[in-house]
């Protein structure tokens, strides 16, 4: 999957939702550079019905995956495409029944976002969002942003939302269904954070078992920089997969809440907290190729490890750790963490990323120090919107900083095959044993938005 040439820098979108039939009627306008001439957007199989660049027609060529539009112009040119378009979407929109009611929402991982936008869909091509939904009124709506208007009638409820720091675009989406809401605030360092719930099962229950994603933001606030946008919603969804980090609304699968998991085989606060550290490293801070995906998910696991060394102690933590260490007994893995070739994301997706990715950069941070490795990620976090986070990049940093034989570390863990060792200790980091918490006091979670009607 090529880097586009285009990027589109901000999406301004409305779609209203017919969630019998899971159909879209949308429009969206594109603020993209770099497109030139022939400018491609990656769009599925919605039909486009009218098209203009700079409020003028010009000719488009739609294909299954791709749209392709003359647009007269340089690839110096700032452009504003504006695309009209309707038709059930084939990939990145699900509709199910949940108890009895519609659930409808959409999928974004790697590029199925095309399914219901059309854009530049690749993690070096960040952006910012404004999304007008219009759903049926009886349908509880959550989307990635903050949540900057709400109108309702009988029939229909609109719904605006702001995403307002560049995420990739696999991390847009959005839910319509019977969710609970439970609201409260966590105490970070621009202030109050609104933090909600949006429950499909029983929400007490399911409010007890996420009562710390308040204090898992304060911590990852202390370890990497301030939480990156204005709002966190939590949502459960049924999707078959654990959970998704869309930007500012991770969601955790509906049936964890029911399973006894442990906190390596998933349970409901390990997977919200895992996609919580995603909104740091893989959104604010995305990847420049899919090959650096052992970056974020290895860093996204290795962080939720820490959380646990935080709030229930080194053992625990350490536990954790040692459970992903599966590797093979002569310490050799099949293929390294980032291949020397292109890959393709579906296919390169593996739970090796996670768990040897984890222990690579637990070892990074054995041999740089905490301060260091602490230091290294809240610089890279906070380079974020001038620079994508890359293999190379994190080897450079190593490099130049930190008293570590980055060539031989990386050349070892990183572009070989070497198996890290088993964890033996996962010190609290000395940096963070000041920090004052910020930990909410009370009851976590206020029912503040009745339940949906019936
Ligand atoms: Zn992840």
């Amino acid at each position: 999957m090529p880097v586009p040439t285009a990027h589109v820098h901000h999406y301004d979108v409305t779609l209203t939702l017919d969630a019998e039939r899971a159909h879209l009627t949308g429009h969206a306008r594109l603020a993209v550079t770099g497109g030139g001439d022939g400018l491609s957007l990656g769009f599925a199989n919605l039909r486009v019905d009218s098209l203009r660049v700079n409020n003028q027609r010009v000719a488009y060529d739609q294909r299954s995956d791709a749209i392709r539009i003359t647009t007269g112009r340089s690839t110096r040119d700032t452009l504003m495409v504006d695309l009209w378009y309707v038709g059930a979407p084939h990939m990145g929109l699900n509709q199910e029944t949940y108890a009895g009611e519609r659930l409808v929402y959409t999928d974004g991982w790697p590029d199925e976002v095309r399914g219901w936008l059309p854009g530049t869909h690749h993690p070096a091509r960040p952006a910012t969002l404004d999304l007008t939904l219009v759903t049926p009124s009886d349908l509880e709506v959550i989307a990635s942003g903050v949540a900057v208007s709400q109108t309702r009638d009988a029939e229909e409820r609109q719904t605006r939302w702001r995403l307002d720091a560049p995420v990739p675009t696999y991390a847009f989406g959005f839910a319509a269904g019977p969710f609970t809401t439970l609201s409260d605030t966590a105490q970070v360092a621009a202030g109050p954070l609104p933090v909600s719930l949006h429950l499909l099962t029983d929400p007490e229950p399911a409010a007890e078992a996420l009562h710390r994603v308040p204090e898992a933001v304060a911590f990852f606030e202390e370890l990497l920089g301030p939480y990156p946008f204005a709002s966190l919603a939590v949502v459960q969804l049924t999707h078959p997969y654990a959970g998704m980090e869309f930007a500012a609304m991770p969601t955790v699968q509906a049936g964890l809440f029911d399973a006894p998991g442990t906190l390596w085989t998933h349970t409901p606060e390990s997977v919200a907290v895992h996609e919580l550290a995603h909104q740091w490293v893989g959104n604010a801070l995305s990847m420049a190729d899919w090959r650096d995906l052992w970056l974020v998910e290895g860093m996204a696991t290795y962080l939720t490890a820490w959380f646990y060394a935080h709030v229930a102690g080194e053992a625990v933590a350490l536990e954790h750790l040692r459970a992903l260490h599966d590797g093979p007994s002569d310490h050799q893995a099949a293929a390294p963490l980032y291949p020397e070739n292109p890959v393709v994301p579906a296919a390169h997706l593996d739970r090796e990323l996670y768990n040897r990715g984890a222990l690579v950069l637990h070892q990074l941070r054995e041999e740089m120090g905490t301060a260091a490795f602490v230091a290294l990620w809240q610089q890279l976090i906070e380079d974020a919107r001038t620079t994508l986070l890359s293999t190379e990049r994190l080897e450079e940093a190593v490099a130049s900083g930190a008293d570590v034989d980055a060539g031989t570390f990386f050349a070892t863990y990183v572009y070989g095959r070497t198996y890290p060792a088993v964890p033996d200790r996962l010190a609290p980091p000395e940096v963070l044993e000041t920090a004052a918490w910020h930990t909410a006091d009370g009851p976590r979670y206020r029912r503040t938005m009745s339940p949906p009607a019936r």
